[in-house]
């Protein structure tokens, strides 16, 4: 996915803050924070969004979901923080590259 945004940072041609890598995903800040803490993960792999996890692939959620664990541990707010993604036009999805938002750092508000 030559065009993807994400799979240009994973590559590098475009910069981040990276905050965690390891061979099947990366971290790094989001460039237009919503909290005092916000940050995705993303697989390395070009999945286009939730809608195409799968059995074959679903292991590769809970890795993630594992790493977020240990960064906000490592970054002091493990004790309440909110993963967000969102699939497609409907939920406002921009990047169509699978992303997990990690939210943070304040009282985050109920949303809909
Ligand atoms: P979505 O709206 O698809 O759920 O979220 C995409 C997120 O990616 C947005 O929060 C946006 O700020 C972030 N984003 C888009 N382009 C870049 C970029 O080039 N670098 C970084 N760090 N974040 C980006
Ligand atoms: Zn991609």
């Amino acid at each position: 996915m030559n065009d993807c945004i994400f799979c240009k940072i994973i590559a590098g041609e475009i910069p981040s803050k990276k905050l965690y890598e390891d061979e099947l995903c990366l971290a790094f800040y989001d460039i237009q924070p919503l909290a005092p803490q916000h940050f995705l993960v993303i697989p390395k792999q070009h999945l286009s969004g939730a809608s195409e996890i799968s059995r074959d692939n679903a292991a590769l959620v809970g890795h993630i979901f594992s790493v977020i664990a240990d960064l906000t541990k490592k970054l002091g707010f493990a004790d309440g923080y909110r993963v967000v993604t969102n699939c497609g036009e409907d939920a406002g999805q921009t990047v169509k590259h699978l992303h997990f938002h990690v939210l943070g750092g304040k009282q985050l508000g109920s949303f809909n």
